[in-house]
């Protein structure tokens, strides 16, 4: 037996053979070709296979896991048809007079090149993209398109690193695991397989791959990120029994649907959950979640290539309201910047984008923008039980001037309709140690506080959350941000206002019971984290 460490993706054991999937060769011969004609549109044809490859990886990622995580192979569409890339390679068939699965591989370390230099991590990381979509065309150019599994059993797929697209194209009915040699827990595969429910381990380095063949069999501890390869008796009856009363945890956990959120001594709170699409509603309901507590309204900017129309956001926020029947539906305001960025609202280079231009800052500075927002979000108001949030709140003069704003959309919607519901709840999230701080004065403003902490972590302990490198610094159960949370419970509740916590945090198990005794009233949490947490309040007593 041998033993291989890497980092959990997704919990949850897998016992089985091992498949190594195969990368096509991506090794790219030069040609000399003498028709450019013919072989540009060799390029045309596997292109437009690529397109059409694409469009079902999309519309199975749609279905699998939501359209926020499918956007990224809209994204490989609109690269492919990018006229820079196209033009590139016309070029160099043309003028070199090679052949096209050259001209697609030099053209791609170009751009991959050119997108590694870029400061900016979210350009930065579409120079996996290109060479991700560059790839499948030259697959298509030569059908050597990469594959797994063939077999008929379901096995455990181990690569050097899996693409995004790589991942949402494995038949899920096949994939009992997967584990990759390289990686990042924050890479776009994790994700996805995250969403897709796949346990999976990755980073476990080059030695296993060089050692692992074909048919051999290994367990995949999706827990503790150990993977055994050709286990002995005792490990794998140690692991088997570990598999069944994971098995065993979540078919009980099915059972919780329908239960309240009580503690043993009566304590009741609201678990909602996150979203960040209209697709994601249907894990909302699956999982029971008694409201939504964050819909990161910004994601409906992010698919879009302008400002989506009043129309456009008005569509989402009713469906999402109207399937909610009644639930609470708390929709945060634009939060784009920092991480988060789209071409068409022209956003400069910063310094230090996430103390920068970002979220209620662009809306308070761009009305237009964000009174096209509020209009939608009135108007949607009036089919189920809506609250509006303001992220990245610091002062009190901030909060008076959105106010003004929601009360100026009110009156225009007033005199002019259409009508809204006077029982829209109206919060702030407290993302930064500011908002915690004064959390007295906005808490006598609005009916509800929503503390973001992933935020409140980056600013408290002075650490960027999108910076792997200092990963190891972040303590997630500082005192200090727990000290700013219970302030903020205090203050919420002194003045009449209810207090829920929509950060990653809330969904920490280790923290349930300290979040209880503050007086929380609502965790908003990943749809898949709503049964776990419901469980873990079920079996607290906090009056000892
Ligand atoms: C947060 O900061 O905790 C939060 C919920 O918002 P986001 O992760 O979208 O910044
Ligand atoms: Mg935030």
């Amino acid at each position: 037996m041998k033993k291989y460490n890497g980092k959990s993706v997704c919990s949850a054991v897998a016992i089985g053979k091992i498949s190594v999937f195969k990368k096509q060769d991506t090794e790219v011969k030069r040609v000399h070709i003498n028709d450019a004609e013919s072989e540009k549109q060799r390029f045309e044809s596997a292109k437009s296979a690529s397109l059409e490859q694409l469009q079902a990886i999309y519309d199975k990622a749609l279905k699998e896991v939501g359209e926020a995580n499918a956007q990224i192979f809209d994204i490989h569409m609109m690269m492919l048809d990018d006229d820079d890339y196209n033009d590139s390679i016309n070029n160099i068939i043309e003028t070199q007079s090679v052949n096209a699965e050259y001209a697609v591989a030099v053209t791609a370390d170009n751009f991959a090149e050119m997108f590694s230099n870029m400061d900016d991590p979210y350009m930065k990381a579409r120079a996996a993209d290109v060479r991700d979509i560059s790839n499948r065309i030259i697959g298509n150019l030569t059908g050597t398109i990469s594959g797994g599994n063939t077999s008929a059993d379901k096995v455990i797929i181990c690569a050097a690193d899996l693409a995004p697209s790589e991942t949402v194209s494995l038949d899920k009915d096949k994939v009992l695991a997967f584990v990759t040699a390289h990686g990042s827990s924050n890479s776009h595969t994790a994700i996805l397989a995250r969403n897709m429910n796949i346990p999976a381990v990755i980073g476990v380095g080059d030695a296993f791959l060089a050692e692992v063949r074909d048919g051999i069999e290994a367990i995949v501890d999706g827990y503790t990120g150990e993977i055994f390869v050709e286990p002995d008796d005792e490990t794998r009856a140690k692991l088997l029994e570990k598999q069944r009363t994971d098995e065993r945890k979540k078919a009980l956990l099915q059972e919780l649907k329908g239960k309240e959120n009580v503690t043993l001594d009566g304590r009741k709170i609201n678990i909602y959950a996150n979203i960040g699409s209209v697709t994601d509603i249907g894990k909302v309901l699956a999982n029971d979640a008694g409201g939504i507590g964050l819909f990161r309204s910004e994601f409906l900017y992010l698919e879009n290539d302008d400002y989506p129309t009043e129309e456009q956001q008005f569509a989402a926020y009713k469906k999402v309201l109207e399937s909610m029947a009644g639930r609470k539906v708390i929709i945060g305001t634009l939060d784009i910047g920092a991480d988060k960025k789209v071409d068409y609202f022209d956003l400069k280079p910063e310094e230090n984008p996430a103390l920068g231009y970002r979220a209620i800052r662009i809306c308070l500075t761009r009305p237009e923008i964000f009174k096209t927002q509020l209009r939608a979000l009135y108007r949607a108001s009036v089919f189920g039980n809506l609250g509006i949030m303001f992220p990245m709140i610091t002062s009190v003069s901030e909060l008076k001037k959105i106010l003004t704003i929601c009360e100026e959309v009110k009156a225009e919607l007033k005199s002019q309709g259409p009508e809204y519901s006077e029982k829209t709840e109206i919060g702030i999230m407290i993302e930064t140690p500011a908002a915690a701080l004064i959390s007295n004065r906005p808490a006598q403003m609005v009916d509800f506080l929503s503390v973001g902490t992933n935020d409140l972590t980056q600013y408290t302990l002075a650490c960027d959350r999108q910076n792997p490198d200092i990963e190891q610094f972040v303590d997630t159960h500082h005192e200090a941000v727990l000290k700013l949370i219970e302030m903020s419970a205090e203050n919420a509740h002194s003045h009449g206002a209810w207090i829920g916590i929509c950060g990653e945090l809330g969904a920490d198990l280790e923290l349930t019971e300290a979040f209880l005794r503050m007086g929380i009233d609502e965790l908003s949490v990943s749809p898949n984290r709503v049964l776990p947490l419901r469980e873990k309040i079920r079996s607290i007593k906090i009056d000892n």
